[in-house]
């Protein structure tokens, strides 16, 4: 049995904390604590190919296997969770292109949003339906050779750099409702489309996450993913699949961060004329988050690879990625608050890293899916025999 990593992860991942340590580490303080949008890392982003992650090769993108789009967006979660969020929904939108889009689909789209010269992102959730999906109230009524869409759509990551949004739509109402579900590509230039508002949020700031509203808006059928109607839940679902990898791959980083940040402080701060790394009640808590975080980094790993071995198969592999994103961003909660205490009233300055980490944390355990639904999606895996546990 080999852990290691292959010589071109290594490689790759030493470019990825390289970047990470001079060109996000330096500035992320500041600009998350002002609101500033990260445009020059963005730009660098588009250099390193990084927005060709799950594009693949033939329209110019990455193509990468899973376990390095997981070591991308560990990495960069360590500087800044935020910027991770940049690339992570135009990462699981680009793949859903990529794997259900019809050929003119990929080749409109696919090699602008490789380079980054255009970005995308997903529009899922609804003031009234995010676990429950079914449950969407936006309608697209065919028209002619167009849709007429009309709803909202909220908390829509990247949504002011989407060009196209994917946006989940009921086509027809029916029942089981997933039938009648499909995926248009919005070209955000269309009448009647507009981002609404920027939400505020706790942290993940950086990138934006916005209401979305389509009011009547007339998208073309060839914007149809796939180009056949009621294949968009089961699209959806593919793509969230690999989302989750990407949470459970941040979750490591924020959680790395956080273990970091405690190791070093507990070296350097002295109580009681020695360094409070020398109590046994603050290396207790080193032992136990460098541990859970290392088995989050492995299950995190081997989810990944699973996925790499399920698309030779076609196989899902929704019970290892919710494993993998369950547990890792329980343990970024954590590692977290573990830090903070470690730091102790330092922990609860702006002037240290924690405290971002402590903001940025709850969003790995809700974001792709909540660590409830997750566990019933574990459980169902389990009990329908499809998951197994064991090696
Ligand atoms: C910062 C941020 C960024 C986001 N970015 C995006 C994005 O880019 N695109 C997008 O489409 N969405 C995005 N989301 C939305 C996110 O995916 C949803 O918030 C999430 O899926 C939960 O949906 P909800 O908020 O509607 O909660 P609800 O579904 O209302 O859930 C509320 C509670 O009920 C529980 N619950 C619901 N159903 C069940 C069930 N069947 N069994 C047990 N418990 C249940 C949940 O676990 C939760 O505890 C983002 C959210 C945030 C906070």
């Amino acid at each position: 049995m080999d852990f290691e990593l292959t010589d071109e992860q290594k490689a790759y991942r030493e470019t990825l904390r390289a970047f990470v340590e001079k060109e996000i580490l330096p500035v992320a303080t500041e600009w998350e604590h002002s609101g500033r949008y990260p445009a020059e890392i963005v730009a660098r982003m588009k250099q390193m190919g990084l927005f060709g992650l799950t594009v693949p090769e033939e329209y110019g993108g990455m193509a990468a296997d899973m376990v390095s789009y997981a070591l991308t967006f560990e990495e960069i979660a360590r500087g800044w969770m935020g910027v991770a969020g940049v690339l992570g929904s135009h990462s699981l939108a680009c793949w859903m292109i990529a794997r259900h889009g019809t050929d003119e689909q990929r080749r409109r789209h696919l090699p602008d949003l490789a380079t980054g010269a255009r970005r995308t992102a997903i529009a899922l959730t609804e003031p009234g339906a995010g676990t429950d999906l079914q449950g969407i109230a936006t309608r697209a009524v065919a028209d002619g050779d167009h849709y007429v869409v009309t709803g909202t759509k909220t908390w829509i990551t990247n949504a002011r750099h989407a060009d196209p949004l994917p946006v989940l739509v009921k086509t027809s109402v029916t029942e089981p409702a997933h039938r009648g579900m499909s995926v248009l590509l919005v070209d955000p230039g269309s009448d009647g489309f507009s981002v609404s508002r920027d939400l505020p949020k706790l942290g993940y700031k950086g990138t934006e996450t916005c209401e979305v509203v389509l009011d009547g808006v007339r998208v073309p059928r060839s914007a149809l993913l796939g180009g056949v109607e009621g294949r968009g839940m089961q699209q959806v679902l593919g793509g969230l699949e690999i989302g989750r990898l990407n949470i459970a791959a941040r979750a490591v980083g924020v959680a790395q961060a956080a273990y970091d940040a405690a190791l070093g402080y507990a070296r350097e701060r002295t109580a009681f004329g020695q360094p409070i790394a020398e109590f046994q009640a603050i290396q207790l808590k080193l032992a136990d988050l460098a541990t859970e975080i290392q088995a989050a980094r492995l299950l995190t790993y081997w989810a990944a690879s699973r996925a790499d071995a399920g698309a030779a198969t076609g196989a899902r592999v929704d019970m290892e990625a919710g494993m993998a994103k369950y547990f890792a961003s329980e343990v970024a909660l954590k590692a977290s608050l573990e830090s903070m205490r470690v730091h102790g009233g330092y922990g609860y300055s702006q002037e240290f890293v924690v405290e971002r980490l402590y903001r940025d944390a709850p969003l790995m355990a809700i974001g792709e899916g909540t660590n409830d639904v997750q566990r019933l999606v574990i459980a169902r895996a389990l009990i329908s025999g499809k998951g197994h546990v064991g090696w």
